[in-house]
């Protein structure tokens, strides 16, 4: 039996219950916000920022609206426009190749690797030749995505961008709290970026995201950016800018939700997958996350994969009527996606393809139980045969 019925429903990213177990810290952060009557700005998000880039291990953090935004300005602040190409993985979320197109810019869309779902470095080497044999578009950015909360291949991808010159956006809203020999996520870019959405490792009571970069003139410049291009106050504009703050009710929550992660949610979600791990030995027909030597995830998702795509419908169907949610991430490449249909490239990027017809990702968060994990894994056995 579904080891949750108690009159409450699995969850697939449980968001609920870490507010159970700390409410009076974050009742007094959220109260104390409204008592001082300052709700945009001042210390909770200044002490944030500290708190965020200490922890990633870069000089600066620049908070602002949301994961997409952090990107923007990253390109903004590069001043990347008209005529440039920009390398993005084919898997990943829209936002990632959105940014490019509301720049101006193209996205090349790059194929990734089927163990790791993340960019390709031999692919991105490839698409960087041809976009250089066509001489349309500059190349200028890759924007390695950090899936699932796995680092990307960022040794190989750092030579690939040093010989052509191209800067690095690490796309890190997956992979907060992940690390490469020690050195943590969001500090693998020129610069980088995350997310505080609900349901990313690192999630606030709404939106929020952040830029983190090690160098100074940039971090003023995305300082400007995100307050309507400001000058030495936003009633001095010397340059066009947006509009896009993390707010202090969000920065005191996210102060309090830093800490948790810190002290033990990361290494519960590391707990979690090896309990997954564990239950699915000896199961054939279903491949498991691979973590490469060296490199540690957050867990943003636990997706394994299927036979084919009927196989995993099934499952997923099967899931579904004993209880237990699940969610395909992703089901359409980007370069299929209808926003990009102008974007007339001759690449396919097949790896991307078939995982969209494979993945299936598994209720994952700090707070699931190897109970429930254990019931996961036996009914997805049972649907499989
Ligand atoms: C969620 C996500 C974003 C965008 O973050 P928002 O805060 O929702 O704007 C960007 N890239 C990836 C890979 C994401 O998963």
């Amino acid at each position: 039996m579904n080891p949750t019925v108690k009159g409450e429903e699995m969850e697939f990213r449980d968001l609920k219950k870490q507010y159970q177990l700390h409410k009076d810290e974050f009742d007094h952060a959220v109260i104390k916000v409204m008592e001082n009557g300052g709700f945009i700005g001042g210390a909770p998000v200044n002490e944030l920022e500290a708190d965020l880039a200490e922890y990633v291990g870069t000089k600066y953090c620049i908070s602002c609206a949301n994961g997409t935004d952090a990107l923007w300005l990253a390109l903004l602040a590069w001043g990347i426009g008209p005529g440039d190409a920009v390398f993005v993985p084919d898997f990943t979320f829209f936002s990632t190749a959105e940014v490019v197109s509301m720049c101006g810019a193209t996205p090349v869309f790059v194929d990734v690797e089927e163990s790791t779902f993340n960019m390709s470095p031999a692919d991105l080497e490839a698409e960087i030749k041809k976009v250089l044999a066509e001489v349309e578009l500059a190349p200028k950015v890759i924007i390695p995505v950090d899936l699932f909360g796995l680092p990307a291949n960022y040794p190989a991808i750092r030579k690939i961008a040093l010989q052509y010159g191209l800067h690095i956006l690490e796309d890190g809203a997956q992979g907060f709290g992940g690390s490469l020999d020690g050195r943590m996520a969001c500090s693998f870019g020129d610069m980088a970026t995350t997310s505080f959405f609900p349901a990313k490792p690192l999630g606030c009571y709404g939106d929020g995201g952040a830029v983190f970069t090690n160098d100074e003139a940039q971090a003023e410049l995305l300082r400007s950016l995100k307050i309507h291009g400001k000058g030495s106050d936003k009633y001095d504009n010397v340059r066009i800018g947006m509009n896009s703050r993390l707010d202090t009710m969000q920065a005191a929550i996210l102060k309090v939700k830093l800490r948790l992660f810190r002290e033990y949610e990361l290494d519960a979600v590391n707990r979690a997958a090896a309990w997954y791990n564990e239950h699915f030995e000896g199961v054939a027909d279903i491949k498991l996350p691979q973590i490469p030597q060296g490199l540690q995830s957050s867990w943003a998702q636990y997706t394994v994969l299927f036979q084919n795509e009927t196989i995993r419908n099934n499952v997923q169907q099967h899931l579904k009527e004993q209880g237990i949610p699940s969610m395909i991430y992703y089901k359409k490449p980007l370069h299929l996606q209808d926003a990009f249909a102008h974007i007339n490239r001759e690449h396919h990027c097949p790896v991307t393809t078939d995982l969209c017809g494979r993945v299936l990702s598994l209720p994952m968060h700090p707070y699931i139980t190897e109970e429930e994990i254990g019931f996961i894994v036996s009914e997805i056995v049972k649907a499989i045969g």
